[in-house]
C-alpha cells in the first residue's frame, strides 16, 4: 500500500508515526494510499527547516525568485493530465473539473512570476530637506498554509507560490482526505527550482493543525476550511501571536429577475449549483426568484434532470461526495428540509450508479418554498443541493441575502444595467457576479469573501497576499554633504 510522504528539507520521506489516515478513492471506497498523523518531531523538523532556509532565502533576488515561478508554471502545464486524472482519483470530481482546479491554480503561479512587480515598496523623496523615506516589503519568515479537501490543487496554489516568491519560506499541510495532488505539486516544485527547506509538507488532522498554530517559530498561517475550524485556527494561532487569515463556509445566493436570458440562466444555475457535486465554497445554494421569475421552477427541475452522476474519471457532470460521512451528512440534511416543511420537488438520495455501487453519490436535489429559519438553510450543506426561494422585488431580494451570515459570492441574473447597478451597489457580499454565477476573481484581484466567510482582513492570493506574506519596512535617510553646516541641536520632533 503507498504511504503518503512528507517533505521535509528537500527531501520526500516516510513518516515514523504509528497513526495512519486511510485514503479513499470516493466512487469506490478502494482504499488509495495511506496518510501519515505527522509526528510533533517531525512537524519541529519541517519548521526548522523552513526557518533555517529563510535566512538565505529571503536574500535571494527577487528576479530569481520570480524565474523559478516561470519554470513552475511550464511544468505544471507539461503535467495537467496526470495532476487532473491524480485529483479525481482521489477527490472524485470529474476529470474536466479536476484540469479546472489545476489551472485556477495555475493562475496564481504565473501571477507569482510577475513578483518583482508587485513586491515594489514606496519612495518619497526630501519628505524634510534632504531627507527620503522609502519602504520595504520583507517577508516574514516561517509561514504554514493549512488546506481543505475541496480544491486539493487550487488553493495549495493560493498560498505556497505567492508566500515564497515574496521571500518567506512555508509549511504545507493539506487536507488528508486528498493529499496526493498536492505531493505531486510540491514534487514539481522542487523540480522548478524550489531549494530544500524552503517549502515542506506535513500531514495529519486537528494534531498537526494545532501543533501549527501554536508553533513559536510560525509567523502567519494562511487556513481555507470550514467555519468551525476556521474560527478555531484564527483564536488559536492568533493567540500565539501569528497573522491570520481564514476563507471559511459560505451559503451563496442567486438572485434571478424576470428579464434575465433564461436559457443561459437555468443552465448556469445547473452548473454553479450541482457541479463538483455542490462541494465548492463558491456553490450556489439558493435560487431567490423575483416576480415572475417564480414560474420558472419546472425549467430549473427539468435542467437538473438532464445532469449525468457518474464516477469523476467518466467525465459526466457530477462525481460522490468526497466521504461516506459527507453523504450521510448531507442525506440527514435533506431529511431536516423534509420534515421542517420545505416541498422536495428533485430527490437525489438513493442513486445508484452502476459499476460503482459503493460511491458516495447523491443526485441533484431541489426543495421550493424553502424559508430562512429551515436548517437547511441555516447550515451549509456542501452538496447537490439547490434552495429555491421567492422575493417580491429586487429590493426584498437583497434584504434577503444581506441578512445571511454568510458573504462568499453571490450573483444577479438581469437583463438591466439599472437593476445590476442597484445590485453591485447594495448588496453586502464580497464577490458578486452580474450574469455570472461564480464569480472566483483572477489573481490579478484578490479572493474577496466578506462578512461570515472570512477572518482576517487580507485575501489569499493576488494584491492582498503579497500584503498578507509581507511587513513594511520604513526607512527615512540623510546623508551630509561634506561641506554642510555643523547646525545645532534639535530637541523637536520636527525634521
Ligand atoms: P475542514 O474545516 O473540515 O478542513 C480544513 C482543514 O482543517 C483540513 O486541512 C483539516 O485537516 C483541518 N481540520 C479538520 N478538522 C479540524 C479540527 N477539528 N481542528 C483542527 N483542524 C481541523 O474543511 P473541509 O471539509 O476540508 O472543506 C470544506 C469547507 O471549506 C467548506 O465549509 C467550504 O465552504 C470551505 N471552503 C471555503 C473556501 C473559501 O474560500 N471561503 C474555499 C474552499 C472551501
Amino acid at each position: 500500500m503507498q504511504q503518503v510522504k512528507q517533505l521535509i528539507n528537500g527531501e520526500f520521506i516516510d513518516s515514523t508515526t504509528q497513526e495512519w489516515i486511510d485514503l479513499t478513492d470516493p466512487a469506490t471506497q478502494e482504499v488509495i494510499a495511506k496518510v501519515p498523523q505527522t509526528t510533533d518531531d517531525e512537524i519541529n523538523q519541517a519548521v526548522a527547516a523552513a526557518k533555517e532556509a529563510f535566512k538565505t532565502w529571503r536574500k535571494t533576488p527577487i528576479t530569481t525568485r520570480a524565474r523559478i515561478f516561470l519554470r513552475y508554471q511550464a511544468l505544471i502545464r507539461d503535467n495537467m493530465d496526470e495532476l487532473a486524472e491524480l485529483l479525481t482519483s482521489e477527490q472524485g470530481k470529474t476529470i474536466a473539473d479536476a484540469r479546472g482546479d489545476v489551472f485556477r491554480g495555475l493562475e496564481v503561479v504565473e501571477h507569482a512570476a510577475g513578483i518583482a512587480n508587485l513586491q515594489m515598496g514606496d519612495f518619497v523623496e526630501n519628505v524634510a530637506t534632504n531627507v527620503d523615506t522609502y519602504s520595504i516589503w520583507q517577508p516574514l519568515g516561517v509561514c504554514a498554509g493549512i488546506t481543505p479537501f475541496n480544491f486539493p490543487a487550487m488553493i495549495p496554489l493560493w498560498m505556497f507560490p505567492m508566500a515564497i516568491a515574496t521571500g518567506n519560506t512555508f509549511v504545507l499541510k493539506p487536507s488528508e482526505q486528498d493529499p496526493m495532488v498536492p505531493m505531486r505539486l510540491v514534487e514539481l516544485a522542487l523540480e522548478a527550482g524550489v531549494p530544500p527547506g524552503v517549502l515542506n509538507v506535513v500531514h495529519g488532522g486537528k494534531a498537526t493543525v494545532d501543533a501549527i498554530c501554536d508553533h513559536p517559530d510560525i509567523k502567519a498561517v494562511s487556513f481555507v476550511g470550514s467555519t468551525k475550524v476556521g474560527q478555531h485556527v484564527y483564536d488559536r494561532a492568533g493567540k500565539a501571536g501569528k497573522r491570520v487569515q481564514c476563507m471559511i463556509g459560505a451559503k451563496n445566493h442567486a438572485i434571478i429577475m424576470p428579464d434575465a436570458n433564461k436559457e443561459q440562466t437555468l443552465n448556469q444555475l445547473a452548473g454553479a449549483t450541482f457541479g463538483a457535486a455542490g462541494q465548492r465554497c463558491m456553490a450556489l445554494a439558493v435560487v431567490v426568484l423575483v416576480g415572475k421569475a417564480g414560474e420558472w421552477v419546472d425549467e430549473i427541475k427539468a435542467k437538473a434532470e438532464t445532469l449525468v452522476v457518474s464516477a469523476g474519471k467518466n467525465d459526466k457532470d457530477l462525481g460522490p461526495l468526497i466521504t461516506p460521512q459527507a453523504k450521510a451528512r448531507v442525506e440527514h440534511l435533506i431529511q431536516t428540509g423534509v420534515d421542517e416543511g420545505a416541498n422536495l420537488i428533485l430527490d437525489g438520495r438513493g442513486i445508484v450508479v452502476e459499476g460503482f455501487e459503493q460511491g458516495n453519490f447523491v443526485g441533484p436535489t431541489i426543495f421550493d418554498n424553502v424559508t430562512t429559519d429551515m436548517q437547511i438553510y441555516t447550515q451549509e450543506i456542501f452538496g447537490p443541493v439547490m434552495l429555491i426561494m421567492r422575493a417580491d422585488s429586487l429590493a426584498d431580494a437583497i434584504e434577503l441575502v444581506n441578512a445571511n451570515p454568510n458573504g462568499n459570492g453571490t450573483a444577479i441574473f438581469t437583463q438591466s444595467g439599472a437593476a445590476a447597478h442597484k445590485f453591485q451597489q447594495d448588496i453586502d457580499v464580497g464577490q458578486i457576479g452580474i450574469n455570472l454565477p461564480i464569480p472566483v476573481p483572477l489573481p490579478m484581484f484578490s479572493f474577496s469573501g466578506s462578512r461570515g466567510s472570512k477572518l482576517g482582513d487580507l485575501g489569499p492570493y493576488g494584491k492582498q497576499a503579497v500584503q498578507f506574506y509581507t511587513q513594511t519596512k520604513t526607512v527615512t535617510a540623510r546623508w551630509f554633504d561634506d561641506d554642510a553646516s555643523k547646525g545645532k541641536v534639535n530637541t523637536t520632533i520636527s525634521m
